[in-house]
């Protein structure tokens, strides 16, 4: 774990910071002295979310936006610069997901899950690159993925391709405004169990069981795990890493596959 007040008097920008991953992002820099923006679209995350961070002794504020649209998205940096004074940290964590053949999936699926994804983590990186650029602040965006940007996953093709985009963006942002002394990084967790995740991704038991398998240290990551990383890397101990993918998947996309699993359980075993 950090020290306490590895953050101190920063501001971060949490997309989804309501709820799952984003709100345990949200617990983390708080509890290490940050001043947290939760943007999404739902009131009742929001406000629930901020009720239980100021109960903590956290400094707290929603906005209610949805990433999609590039005003609303200008109009929450503006509001977080005018309320705390700027922005240092951007967490792109919002997402929508679901399974379903990609031969089935439509339009306004496909849709959906790429301009949450790909166009807000676009419009929010851009809004706060811009202040930041302007007020020659420097900087740090997160943005939350998936290895499945580039191993591929059926019955996730729109959620896979939108993150694989992030991919691109984060390298070509980490270069592209290096001069600016923003360093834009991702963190791409493995299997998570949270509300959204368990409800839309493995509601069934058996999948589960089957998911856990393919990774070979046998378990799932915590919304915690992924929380700290995404503190290392936006704070000062992270300085020189940029245009990073952190891999956090217990091993799943090296040798996670249900082959490479049931070698490894055989090896295990003594069997050749
Ligand atoms: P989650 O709790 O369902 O989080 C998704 C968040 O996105 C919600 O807070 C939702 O809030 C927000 N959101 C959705 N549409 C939005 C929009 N149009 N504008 C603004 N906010 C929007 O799921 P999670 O599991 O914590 O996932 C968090 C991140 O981790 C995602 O990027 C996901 O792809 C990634 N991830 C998760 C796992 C996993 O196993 N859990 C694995 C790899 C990667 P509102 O409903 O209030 O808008």
């Amino acid at each position: 774990m950090l020290a306490e007040k590895t953050l101190q008097d920063k501001v971060a920008i949490i997309t989804g910071g309501g709820t799952g991953i984003g709100f345990a992002i949200a617990e983390e820099y708080a509890r290490l002295g940050c001043r947290v923006v939760l943007a999404s679209r739902s009131a009742e995350h929001l406000d629930t979310a901020v009720e239980r961070l100021k109960e903590q002794g956290g400094r707290a504020l929603a906005l209610q936006t949805d990433v999609r649209d590039s005003d609303q998205v200008k109009s929450m940096v503006a509001k977080t610069v005018e309320e705390w004074g700027g922005v240092d940290i951007l967490v792109n964590n919002a997402a929508g997901n679901f399974i379903c053949p990609s031969e089935k999936l439509p339009a306004k699926g496909w849709k959906a899950v790429v301009e949450i994804v790909l166009n807000g983590t676009f419009f929010c990186s851009r809004s706060v690159g811009r202040w930041m650029i302007e007020n020659n602040h420097p900087g740090s965006i997160v943005n939350i993925v998936a290895t499945y940007a580039w191993t591929g996953c059926p019955g996730v093709v729109h959620s896979a391709s939108a993150k694989a985009g992030v991919v691109a963006m984060t390298r070509t942002l980490a270069v592209e405004w290096a001069r600016h002394n923003i360093r834009v990084n991702a963190i791409a967790p493995g299997p998570v169990e949270t509300e959204g995740a368990s409800q839309q991704l493995w509601a069934n038991p058996k999948a589960r069981a089957a998911l856990e398998a393919t990774i070979p240290l046998r378990r799932f990551g915590s919304k915690e795990d992924v929380a700290r990383a995404a503190a290392y890397l936006a704070s000062a101990y992270a300085d020189v890493i940029t245009g990073e993918v952190m891999v956090m998947d217990g091993g799943q996309w090296l040798g996670g596959t249900s082959y490479f699993a049931a070698l490894a359980d055989m090896f295990a075993a003594g069997e050749k």
